[in-house]
């Protein structure tokens, strides 16, 4: 297997059927990076590109996501970041920094929690403006 050293980054509509080596698919319509592991393994990585998972930057014709690709499920396990279209190999990540990461993207996808019932009764600016003018209205008319 040959490790891919570089990625081209290809802006596409339409995710194609089979993906080249050494390319990143960018679909902006359908929010997701797509390329085959930068190790040759063939496996193919998505990469969605939504607020709680991958973030990509372009640099010029350089693309960089992040945070890191870490392809535990793969046989391979491979982690590398790509970084303006370079791929640049980080350590293999212990099962409990992966559990860890998993644990925090858990909690990052959490809907967020109900606002504080006394947050949502209390006055709010509008109602707190039309109780001065209240009072302004009986005092001064
Ligand atoms: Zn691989």
């Amino acid at each position: 297997m040959t490790r891919i050293k570089r990625l081209r980054t290809v802006f596409t509509a339409e995710i194609p059927e089979t993906l080249d080596d050494g390319v990143l698919y960018v679909s902006r319509e359908c929010r997701v990076a797509l390329h085959n592991c930068a190790c040759g393994c063939g496996e193919e990585v998505s990469t969605p590109l939504v607020a709680t998972e991958y973030k990509l930057t372009m640099h010029g014709d350089n693309a960089s996501l992040w945070p890191s690709i870490g392809n535990h499920d793969f046989a391979c396990a491979s982690h590398y970041v790509i970084d303006q279209g370079m791929i640049v190999w980080a350590n293999k990540m212990s099962r409990a920094a992966i559990e860890a990461g998993r644990e925090k993207d858990r909690l990052l996808k959490r809907p967020p929690a109900p606002s504080p019932i006394a947050e949502t009764m209390g006055p709010t600016a509008g109602g707190l403006f039309g109780w001065f003018k209240s009072i302004f209205r009986k005092f001064f008319n």
